[in-house]
């Protein structure tokens, strides 16, 4: 309701956010959640909340007027289609020289993501976020986001007969007579869901290959995890498809919140104020560091410091495919959700997830998505002319990363005689390195934000997001996120309220 007050406005409803409101709503504070995309609790026309991977419709993407698939061509035939515009799932945000894929909707990356749920080497932790106790995170905080989220494993005796993993298998024999360690990763999806789509006595979702543009079974989005939870408290409320325009301090103190409703088209239907004692900053990386950037140079919010907008990275994604040979078929039949990844980082700088390729088809053909050490990083800023927040990033700051999933796919390669595939980013290319998953930093902990993100110059404004975490986390983000914002509602409930 326009011109209301609530004592806590969280902006965006991903995993920081969702954190935030569950604590907050336990310890008793009322919360409000604003959220651009839409609440995804609706089935379409199909009786389905989510559109398939291979068939997307309006519900894929964000505002847009054709799709944006990662993999945009398969065997020389271009696989993107004209779509009607309308808040779908996935938005593929251009951004500058990199296309930043992000959730759209109530639960934010959960929505979209591939649920792998990875806690990073300890020591990596800490070289990450060296002013964090790192021995408090992993007794405390890294173990509560993990129960939570509910993070279980792929069951190793099924995983070794089961069809629909037999691309993992394939990937886990290469790796090793390759001479690299093949871990199983951790992911939020059901197994025992997941086991009995296999056996046929459920509707299929992984194993029919939903991914990306939403799970309709068997992902345990934050909407069945913490968005639940909080809901159950009776202190939340959701308002979806609103932006948050703009924050601004209040003349009675605490802040004025611009919102927008929009349509399902993406127009505005109306303009709205709130004002809230705090707000907390959760709307995504890019989304955070955007609106950030944005109040700093207008002069909105002319207490925060020069960090905002600084330390930005793509956790050094870049995606690859391997022509493997007639003997190697991969499966017709692919488990979207990946299990298991290749582990050459300390010597290579590299974490290859052996990831799905779920067309239908048999391919031959093994894919991954590498997270790597790159070092280049990127930078928001304002234009003053054009009213755009633009990211400084090229396309030739990813070579660092290819070189150093190179090391690992060029040693596989030469064992098992095989070469890369050059036909799934567009014709000749062999490297994914158009894009990243995995947007990362842009207000970072104690830099723009004190030790718990609390937001330098403005008392009561805080930042929960991935924007916090300057760049890499060496593994997938989101338990990282989650851990973090753990830590840091439980130190500013403690604290501040
Ligand atoms: P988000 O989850 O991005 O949430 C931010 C929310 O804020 C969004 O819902 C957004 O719509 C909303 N918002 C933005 N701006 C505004 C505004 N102005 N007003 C209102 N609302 C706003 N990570 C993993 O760990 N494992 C994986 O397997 C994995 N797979 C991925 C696969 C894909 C295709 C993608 C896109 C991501 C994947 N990720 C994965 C990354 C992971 O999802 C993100 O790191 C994570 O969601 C980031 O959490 P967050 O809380 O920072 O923000």
């Amino acid at each position: 309701v326009s011109g209301a007050h609530v004592p806590v406005l969280v902006i965006g409803t991903g995993y920081g956010g969702s954190v935030a409101a569950l604590r907050l709503a336990r310890a008793g504070v009322p919360v409000h959640m604003v959220e651009m995309g839409m609440a995804w609790d609706t089935p379409g026309p199909d009786g389905k909340i989510f559109c398939h991977t291979t068939s997307p419709d309006r519900r894929s993407y964000w505002l847009r007027t054709r799709t944006r698939q990662p993999l945009s061509s398969f065997l020389g035939f271009p696989l993107d289609k004209d779509i009607p515009r309308y808040t779908g799932i996935l938005d593929a945000e251009e951004l500058g020289g990199i296309t930043v894929y992000q959730g759209r909707g109530v639960g934010g990356g959960s929505l979209v993501n591939g649920g792998m749920a990875v806690t990073p080497r300890r020591s990596h932790f800490a070289a990450i976020l060296p002013t964090v106790d790192a021995g408090e995170m992993y007794a405390t905080y890294y173990p509560r986001a993990n129960a939570e989220l509910g993070v279980g494993l792929v069951d190793p005796d099924w995983f070794d007969s089961a069809a629909c993993y037999q691309y993992a298998r394939v990937g886990r024999r290469h790796a090793q007579r390759a001479g690299f360690p093949f871990v199983f990763v951790p992911d939020v999806y059901d197994w025992d869901y997941m086991e009995q789509e296999a056996a046929g006595t459920v509707p299929k979702s992984a194993v029919a290959g939903e991914i990306l543009y939403g799970n309709n079974h068997g992902k345990k989005s934050l909407q069945q995890t913490y968005l639940a939870r909080a809901a159950a408290t009776g202190r939340v409320t959701v308002s979806a498809l609103h932006r948050v325009t703009s924050v601004a301090p209040a003349p009675g103190g605490g802040y004025t919140v611009a919102v927008d409703q929009l349509d399902t088209g993406g127009a505005t239907t109306a303009a709205k104020t709130v004002t809230a004692d705090r707000v907390f900053f959760a709307a995504g990386s890019v989304g955070t560091s955007k609106l950030l950037v944005r109040l700093r140079a207008t002069g909105a919010l002319p207490g925060l410091n020069g960090e905002i907008g600084r330390h930005w990275g793509e956790n050094g994604n870049v995606m690859c495919g391997r022509a493997n040979h007639l003997w190697d078929p991969t499966g017709r039949v692919q488990a979207a959700i990946p299990c298991g990844g290749i582990d050459n980082w300390d010597a290579g700088g590299a974490f290859a997830e052996v990831a799905p390729l779920p067309t239908g088809i048999e391919t031959y053909a093994s894919f991954y998505l590498s997270i790597t050490r790159n070092p280049h990083r990127g930078r928001f800023t304002y234009n003053a002319a054009t009213g755009a927040v633009e990211l400084d990033w090229q396309r030739a700051w990813k070579q660092p990363s290819i070189d150093m999933a190179k090391t690992i796919f060029d040693r596989i390669n030469a064992k098992e005689g095989t070469i890369y595939r050059s036909d799934l980013f567009g014709v000749g290319r062999v490297w994914g390195d158009h894009l990243t998953y995995h947007p990362l930093g842009g207000a970072v902990l104690d830099k723009a934000t004190d030790n718990h993100g609390r937001l330098h110059g403005h008392p009561g404004l805080y930042v929960i997001d991935g924007a916090l975490i300057p760049g890499n986390t060496s593994v997938n983000p989101f338990v990282t996120i989650t851990a973090l914002a753990e830590r840091n509602i439980e130190h500013i409930i403690a604290n501040d309220l």
